[in-house]
């Protein structure tokens, strides 16, 4: 709790139960969860939280960058704890998102640079493919 409040602080983020809860769910997951999970897993301890506050806890949060947002398409944003650069994998079955680690797309970047008028500053890897449970299901 000391540490999480020291994190705040620097963040110049008041500590408000609503974003403490937000983000110690998303430090204990790596489901990779919507604000509607987040929202219904947290629902038992905080009767009175609505939607629109998860929401406007995950936007905060996003922007000081304790947690970040990602897009798996569609407009499917999912939340992450981990903010270090990684790559996900989502499930086109049960649409479960995994993190792909042990491998580095920032060369992409450089790869790109003849192709764009950018100065490339980052990039966002998302593969798709069917999740080790749903391969079984569709097997069986
Ligand atoms: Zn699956
Ligand atoms: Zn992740």
């Amino acid at each position: 709790m000391d540490n999480l409040t020291g994190i705040f602080k620097d963040k110049k983020l008041k500590l408000t139960p609503q974003r403490i809860a937000v983000y110690k769910y998303l430090k204990s997951t790596n489901e990779h969860p919507s604000a509607e999970t987040i929202y219904k897993s947290l629902l038992s301890d905080y009767p009175t939280m609505s939607l629109a506050t998860v929401y406007k806890a995950l936007k905060t949060l996003v922007e000081v960058d304790l947690i970040q947002e990602i897009n798996v398409g569609e407009g499917n944003f999912r939340y992450d704890g981990n903010t270090a650069v990684h790559s996900h994998i989502q499930c086109l079955e049960c649409g479960r998102v995994d993190d792909v680690t042990g491998i580095c797309f920032f060369d992409l970047n450089d790869k790109i640079k003849d192709k764009v008028d950018y100065k490339v500053m980052s990039n966002q890897v998302y593969f798709y493919g069917i999740c080790h449970d749903c391969q079984n299901k569709l097997n069986n």
